[in-house]
């Protein structure tokens, strides 16, 4: 157990109203279990059509009633175990129904598995009438994605044999997540205050934010120095991932394996070598970011662990929870009124599980499902972060609510790829409104900053991946060998560009590649920069006012998964079709520094006396 976790209170000292309702799902716990107990007749309905989805139209439209009546059920009775379990992980009786819960789960996705692939083994002309037919023009959309996948999918049993090896291909990704997180020992650092921690994955970051230059080298050069010990074997292991990435494409006939991982949400090519194009064409204004730290810092240059750590104090306010509720409402008035009624809802209605407690999952999240409010987990603290990470999960609760309410279950859950976008505008109206109502000097610096951090670790660095993710692929696709001299040196000239002649080049940051677990998701990271481009937009457009760009943004909170992602995007206002949405994020991101610039500078050009190294920030 965490030693801090001792001195937090038990879930029953936490006043109710900073506990979220669960018992708006299930009153009580005997009707979760008739709904447990009904998932297995519901699944009988559903295999009642195996094998019979070719008689007519309505025999297909009552499968998919059938289908969506089973998945639903499932929902329910998953969502509310897990938001339990998370309230306290140490309880048994709530970790014992989530197992249970999720072998059912398994179990069904395992019987179920049949559906798709009789539809598409369906004839051609019964497919067609099918799509003519006015009983199933509710499930086109549906018919239709599946008829994209047709030119992927193989026979039977080639998919049989794809499918018993699946487990063998994800082995890279365990083999890493052990190296990465189980096996690998880093040494002791100093702490910065005084003694000595044991290096980790999780307490680097803090590590290389540290105020003090020593501080941060240490961490540095100890993460670089461990890693590299295995550099061979994180090497083997990622063109291991590649390899089964490329395998897997060239098996289901993708020209790549890009193509391939861009295919479930139909989303071009050139989405995503537009963001790579005009990330780089941007790049100066990274470097002019880079050249301000440099100049802050008083440093001749910057070395790659110096630009992690704060340029402006830290933002000691306090804040309550009754003041963050209301910062975060009154941020989001622009969206309207029935964005904001139900935002009020979310607030007075115990949606929200606000403080941490003895056993209680960390971090924060928003989950729920149709038959739910959209609940959101929280740890809050106080710290001007905690207010925007409310704002941050009520965009994504208010996404869901308003999908939820104007879809038909079938179609009410969005896609990953848009998902940030709410949540994001959600920070920056917030940023926007904080801004206005704070004069502040320290305070307005450090949301100023906070918003470049932003930018430049969303957008740039996930670029900056995307980049590499691409790079590898590609190699390995020409059948060049991925060892670990070739990622080193691909890396360390793409991290060059990427940070400029203000970062002093090190050699230690060749390693780079080799812990983030990103690399290993299939070409992901993308979407954390088109997201965020989409929110600048977004924020763009509904802070102007003009009612009709404020109806398009709801609009896109409303569609679910009613149409393609990008469709939605480009109807709300948001074409990422187009370079424009990523250009004018890196234009946001240069006002952001130049007005980072000018807080700092009080004397003019070129002069920072205030928050040099010789005057540590304390933390
Ligand atoms: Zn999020």
């Amino acid at each position: 157990m965490k030693k801090k976790d001792t001195s937090l209170p038990e879930r029953s000292k936490i006043p109710v109203a900073m506990t979220w309702d669960l018992d708006k799902m299930y009153p009580d716990i005997s009707l979760w279990e008739r709904d447990f107990k009904l998932l297995d007749p519901l699944l009988a309905d559903f295999m009642a059509f195996k094998g019979k989805l070719g008689i007519s139209a309505e025999t297909l439209r009552d499968a998919f009633k059938k289908n969506d009546a089973l998945d639903r059920c499932l929902d329910k009775v998953y969502t509310y175990a897990h938001l339990r379990a998370d309230e306290n992980t140490a309880d048994s009786k709530n970790s014992s129904r989530l197992d249970q819960v999720t072998a059912k789960y398994a179990e069904i996705e395992g019987e179920t598995a049949w559906f798709d692939p009789e539809i598409l083994a369906l004839p051609e002309e019964k497919m067609k009438s099918y799509l003519k037919s006015p009983t199933l023009s509710f499930y086109k959309r549906t018919l239709e994605e599946l008829l994209r996948d047709r030119p992927h999918t193989l026979s039977e049993p080639e998919e049989k044999i794809l499918g018993m090896v699946s487990d063998a291909l994800s082995t890279p990704y365990k083999a890493f997540t052990m190296l990465n997180n189980a096996d690998i020992k880093f040494p002791k650092v100093p702490n910065g205050k005084g003694g000595e921690v044991e290096l980790t994955h999780g307490n680097y970051i803090k590590l290389v934010e540290n105020p003090n230059r020593e501080i941060r080298k240490s961490a540095f050069e100890a993460m670089y120095d461990t890693v590299a010990k295995y550099r061979n074997t994180f090497a083997a292991i990622l063109d291991g991932s590649t390899k089964t990435h490329t395998f897997e494409s060239k098996i289901r006939n993708f020209p790549s394996t890009l193509r391939a991982s861009l295919h479930d949400d139909n989303i071009p090519e050139e989405v995503y070598t537009n963001l790579i194009a005009t990330v780089r064409k941007n790049l100066p204004f990274l470097h002019k970011y880079f050249e301000l730290r440099k100049k802050v810092l008083k440093l001749g240059k910057l070395d790659m662990y110096d630009i992690y750590c704060p340029i402006v104090p830290d933002c000691e306010i306090e804040v309550g929870w009754d003041e963050a509720c209301r910062y975060v409402k009154e941020s989001l008035e622009p969206m309207g009124k029935e964005y904001c009624a139900v935002v009020d809802k979310s607030l007075n209605e115990r949606w929200i599980d606000v403080l941490e407690c003895r056993g209680k999952k960390s971090g924060a999240y928003s989950s729920g499902c149709y038959d739910s409010v959209p609940y959101v987990l929280m740890n809050f603290s106080g710290t001007m972060n905690d207010v925007f990470t409310l704002a941050h999960e009520l965009g994504h609760s208010m996404h869901s609510y308003f999908s939820h309410k104007k879809q038909d279950y079938h179609y009410a859950n969005y896609s990953i790829f848009a998902a940030e976008a709410a949540s994001t505008t959600n920070e920056l109206l917030l940023h926007s409104y904080l801004m206005e109502k704070f004069t502040d000097r320290k305070l307005r610096l450090y949301l100023v900053n906070r918003l470049a951090e932003e930018i430049r670790c969303t957008v740039y660095r996930q670029t900056m991946f995307a980049e590499f993710e691409k790079m590898i692929h590609e190699k390995r696709e020409k059948g060049i060998p991925l060892s670990a001299d070739e990622l080193c040196s691909s890396y360390f000239k793409l991290n060059s560009e990427y940070h400029g002649s203000a970062v002093r080049p090190d050699d230690r940051i060749r390693m780079e590649w080799a812990r983030i677990p990103h690399f290993y998701y299939n070409y992901y990271v993308y979407k954390y920069a088109t997201g965020f481009s989409a929110a600048i937009k977004f924020s763009e457009n509904i802070l102007s006012g003009d009612k009709a760009k404020l109806d398009a943004y709801m609009g896109f909170l409303f569609a679910g998964d009613s149409k393609d992602v990008l469709d939605i995007l480009r109807d709300a206002g948001v074409d990422l079709g187009s370079p424009e949405p990523i250009e004018s994020c890196m234009k946001h991101f240069a006002e952001t520094v130049k007005q980072l610039e000018k807080g700092l500078s009080i004397r003019g050009q070129g002069e920072y006396p205030i928050f040099n190294k010789e005057c540590p920030i304390s933390k």
